[in-house]
């Protein structure tokens, strides 16, 4: 067993709950269909973020967010995603809580400006080429340990390689030089190449090469011997966050995508620091420019806006301002409260110089129907089968109690129907599940009986 650093799911989680949803579900005017694209109800709210959507596309959200207000489970976060959706399949959603903000050992703006960069995608384009020759050199450059270790490290290797086009010399990482000496690969041999963008990222003997290099059986046309196999355009879809990560982290041994990305900048460097997101946007300012990449700018959630402080929002209304900004989308479930870090009361604890930058959309608590069409279409998504009773039940949980909860007692009524031996989830198990689990709010009624303290 490995020991791993302790890596945060919540956000995968976050998103992990509305994978239904694929769009606003609006025809063709912009009328919101009852049941479309997995949104149910909320009509006035998703017509208003068809409109969104519409100046996001005509340029004229630049400098300006979306403020989603509504009571918890009402479908903000559905909403966000929805829109995400309808700019795009790739464009990138990243939610996130405003208290995620205070840590104790990372600025706050700093957790912010992360979050910015992990809303900006990036699509680029490269040339992928694969070479097949005869190996004519394998020269490995080595020098001291610089640890001070006993023996020498191979800094680089320089590949001979003889090709129908004339002969090559290429340079290659250590790692590489690894897999070539566990494969065996010596002079004389015939192998394969694969580079990008000037980068070699594999090597391997040829007759390991359709099936090592998943290529597709159509894709795959033997060439004469020592030909250039194939070149052609792949498209990545990154964030500047990965690249920040990538160019930040020491390389070796990662991923091919990771040593792809690691190489915009040289040499590595160990930390996110504002001097490499400097470099890093001139890079890709410059790759824009060229063409070899295009600029994906995605949606930013942040939920609980109120829980940001007078120092956040300032460097929000900047932050907005600049030309590789995301759509923002703000989440509150509170009305009139202090900004935090001062002593101003303000509409939903938002400075009021940043509440005028915002277009505000109220979201409205959904009906029995409501909640009961979203319980079956997620039940669905999770391939579950559910009786018509059982999700009348669920539905009334859900107005008693809140949507998420009610969403929530889906995957718990699933294991007592299978422990029951049963395949589809029956009343009964609703009902057992309700007894044994608690809502916040029947839960925090419990505790003020008893003075805060469990009995
Ligand atoms: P909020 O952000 O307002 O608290 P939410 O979007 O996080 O609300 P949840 O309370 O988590 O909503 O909602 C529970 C589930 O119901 C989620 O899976 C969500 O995708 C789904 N849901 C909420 N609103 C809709 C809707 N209008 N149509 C379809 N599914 C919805």
């Amino acid at each position: 067993m490995k020991i791993e650093d302790v890596q945060s799911t919540a956000r995968q989680q976050r998103v992990a709950a509305h994978t239904h949803i694929k769009g606003l579900g609006l025809d063709a005017h912009g009328s919101a269909l009852s049941i479309g694209t997995g949104m149910v109800g909320q009509e006035k709210a998703r017509e208003a973020a068809g409109v969104v959507v519409e100046l996001i596309g005509t340029k004229k959200m630049a400098g300006r967010a979306l403020l989603l207000a509504g009571a918890p489970g009402t479908g903000k976060t559905a909403l966000a995603l929805a829109i995400a959706q309808e700019l795009g399949s790739k464009v990138p959603f990243c939610p996130m809580v405003g208290s995620e903000v205070y840590s104790s050992e990372v600025k706050k703006t700093e957790i912010l400006m992360e979050n910015f960069r992990r809303a900006i995608g990036l699509r680029i384009k490269e040339n992928k080429e694969v070479y097949e020759g005869e190996v004519t050199e394998i020269t490995p450059a080595e020098t001291e340990n610089p640890l001070g270790g006993y023996g020498r490290t191979v800094s680089h290797v320089i590949l001979g390689l003889k090709t129908t086009r004339g002969a090559k010399q290429l340079r290659l990482d250590p790692s590489i030089y690894e897999q070539m000496q566990k494969e065996k690969v010596a002079v004389g041999d015939i192998i394969y190449v694969e580079g990008s963008t000037g980068a070699v990222k594999r090597v391997g003997r040829s007759d390991a090469y359709a099936t090592e290099f998943d290529l597709e059986a159509e894709e795959y046309v033997p060439l004469p011997k020592g030909d250039v196999h194939k070149k052609k355009e792949v498209i990545q879809d990154v964030s500047l966050h990965d690249l920040d990560v990538a160019n930040a982290r020491p390389q070796g041994g990662g991923s091919d995508l990771a040593t792809v990305m690691g190489s915009v900048l040289k040499p590595k460097k160990t930390e996110i620091t504002e001097k490499l997101r400097t470099e890093i946007n001139r890079v890709v300012n410059r790759y824009i420019d060229q063409g070899t990449a295009e600029l994906v700018p995605g949606v930013l959630f942040v939920d609980e806006v109120h829980m940001l402080d007078i120092e956040c929002f300032t460097y929000l209304n900047r932050a907005l301002e600049s030309s590789l900004a995301p759509i923002v989308i703000f989440a509150t479930n509170r009305g009139v409260c202090t900004i935090r870090g001062t002593d101003v009361v303000s509409p939903h604890g938002i400075p009021v110089d940043l509440l005028d930058r915002m277009l505000i959309l109220r979201t409205m608590p959904y009906s029995l129907e409501e909640i009961i069409q979203i319980m079956s279409i997620r039940a669905e998504t999770e391939s579950l089968d559910i009786e018509d009773q059982a999700l009348a039940a669920l539905g009334e949980i859900g107005v008693r109690t809140s949507l998420r909860y009610a969403v929530q007692m889906l995957a718990p009524s699933k294991i007592l129907a299978e422990t029951n031996g049963r395949t589809s989830i029956h009343l009964s198990d609703i009902a057992e599940v309700d007894d044994l689990f608690f809502d916040a709010k029947a839960s925090a009624a419990i505790l003020a009986n008893s003075d805060g303290y469990l009995a």
